[in-house]
């Protein structure tokens, strides 16, 4: 327990210093750069592989080249900008980028396909491998005909196919095979590096050599995992491999980051398991605050700030249940403990059944930790309670865009925002505003929003944040700060893999 306790510390310290390096450094600069995947053992590790010389020159100067020399290249863009987002539209960009964005997702993944420790292969890509090339001994054969026979600097790749079999192909240069200008491409599941940079100075012109003894460091427990997750998991394509190579070495967590635990929560046994479970621990952490329902107002925790005296009422630390950058922040917070107590780290990066097991370990950590992290003087509790209030500011700034933009347009119109924080308007019937034009009144939700892409009749709006059907609500008004655009849909849309879908003829103002 002592141990713990220091640790806490040790990483509320950290989170504080590092805090005041992000401000000095400017978030948004840091957040569009791709980050430099952390070798995952020493550089002698690999030596029954690879000699420790050729894995220090391959890790520090070749791959962090090509990172570098991307980072360079994508600087100007406007945007976020994913590794993995850039592999699969590689088309759209300049042929430099092509090159080195390659080499810096393959290596990111190459260092996690390895291992020093000796592992068996995993029971389901087995039976897989079997099913597709009758044995083990054939399937390796057959990938070490193609990694000899690539001919000149490249990769060799076993990839999931989209009818959900395994394929064994090679990529010239830095190519990968989740590349759209790939043809008869696919998802790697495992790969080898084929350039003489890789090999030469152990093996000179023996490839084959190399070829061989790749076979006793691969790491299999990867290999299982990542074909578990394509084949069982709910998780959209795109997230797939976000967690594993763009975890920044920050406490706090990029947008690409908090997007995977987003869509996470698009599960709804997982939200479901998540968001009560918060509750319970919040009522039972802050129990002299705890307040049951009222006529007006709902169950939650009261009077927990320091309120501007007129201001007394619901704390923003309810809003704890539905936040994903707090959830994202809880996991990389709970994982630094968990790492340095040598106990196995939360990992969601596996299939649903798994993800329900990790949520409710992590919320028995929370609990077990609890008056740590819901210690008002604490850094970590200072850090939630800043993310939450942050979250809560731009929806009130939305609001009133929104208002501002509506009455501009349709001077008509009589906006009001409603539904104080906590009151049974906020929270149980999710109105945000009524807006009265020629004397009918529209209950409406108000959301952000990125961009709004038509689709076969459709309109599919994203970067909406917490995705929900609302019940009692007229309108759904779509706000962007950014471009000034304010765009209004009735309540007729669905919810497809985190984004609102409506039909076209939904969409009722297009304001600005
Ligand atoms: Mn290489």
């Amino acid at each position: 327990m002592q141990h713990l306790q220091e640790s806490i510390q040790k990483v509320e310290k950290e989170i504080l210093q590092e805090k005041k390096k992000e401000e000095v450094k400017g978030l948004l600069s840091e957040m569009k750069k791709i980050g430099i995947e952390k070798l995952p053992y020493s550089y002698s590790a690999l030596k029954r592989f690879i000699d420790p010389e050729t894995m220090n020159v391959h890790y520090n100067k070749h791959y962090k080249g090509y990172v570098n020399k991307l980072n360079k290249l994508i600087q100007k863009r406007k945007g976020d900008d994913d590794l993995e987002k850039i592999i699969r539209n590689i088309s759209r960009f300049p042929k430099g980028v092509r090159n080195n964005a390659g080499g810096a997702f393959n290596h990111a993944l190459f260092w996690n396909m390895l291992t020093p420790e000796e592992m068996e292969i995993g029971p389901e890509i087995k039976s897989r491998i079997i099913k597709d090339f009758t044995s083990i001994d054939k399937f390796k054969k057959e990938f070490s005909k193609i990694a000899t026979d690539r001919f000149g600097s490249g990769w060799v790749w076993v990839v999931l196919t989209k009818k959900g079999t395994l394929k064994i192909m090679s990529t010239p240069n830095q190519d990968n095979p989740l590349m759209n200008v790939i043809e008869d491409g696919g998802f790697p599941i495992l790969g080898l590096d084929v350039w003489e940079h890789a090999y030469y100075l152990k093996y000179k012109n023996r490839r084959d050599e190399y070829i061989k003894n790749f076979w006793t460091v691969v790491n299999w427990k990867f290999v299982e995992d990542m074909y578990k997750m394509k084949t069982e998991s709910n998780l959209i394509q795109e997230q797939s491999f976000r967690h594993l190579i763009n975890e920044s070495k920050s406490s706090f967590c990029t947008k690409t980051e908090t997007e995977f635990y987003r869509i996470l929560m698009q599960n709804k046994a997982i939200k479901n398991i998540y968001s009560s479970g918060i509750r319970d621990i919040l009522k039972k952490t802050f129990k002299n605050n705890w307040k049951p329902a009222t006529r007006e107002e709902m169950s939650g925790i009261y009077e927990l700030e320091i309120f501007p005296s007129d201001e007394k009422g619901r704390s923003i630390i309810n809003k704890l249940d539905t936040n994903y950058s707090v959830l994202c922040f809880f996991v990389k917070d709970l994982n630094r403990v968990l790492r340095s107590q040598g106990i196995d780290e939360l990992n969601f990066f596996t299939s649903p059944a798994n993800q329900e097991k990790e949520i409710k370990r992590m919320l028995n950590y929370i609990e077990q930790w609890n008056t740590r992290i819901f210690d008002p003087n604490s850094a970590i509790f200072k850090h939630i309670f800043e993310v939450l209030t942050k979250k809560h500011q731009i929806g009130e700034n939305r609001e009133d865009f929104a208002k501002k933009i509506i009455s501009k347009n349709l001077p008509d119109s009589v906006v009001n925002k409603v539904g104080r924080l906590g009151s049974k308007e906020d929270a149980f019937k999710k109105i945000d505003m009524e807006v009265t034009i020629n004397g009918e009144t529209k209950k409406a939700q108000v959301k952000g929003f990125m961009e709004l892409i038509p689709s076969d009749g459709k309109i599919v709006v994203t970067g909406a944040g917490d995705t929900v059907k609302y019940l009692n609500i007229d309108w759904m008004i779509f706000v962007n700060l950014q471009q000034k655009k304010v765009v209004i849909f009735e309540n007729t849309g669905n919810v497809v893999m985190g984004n609102y879908v409506f039909d076209e003829n939904a969409m009722i103002y297009n304001l600005s």
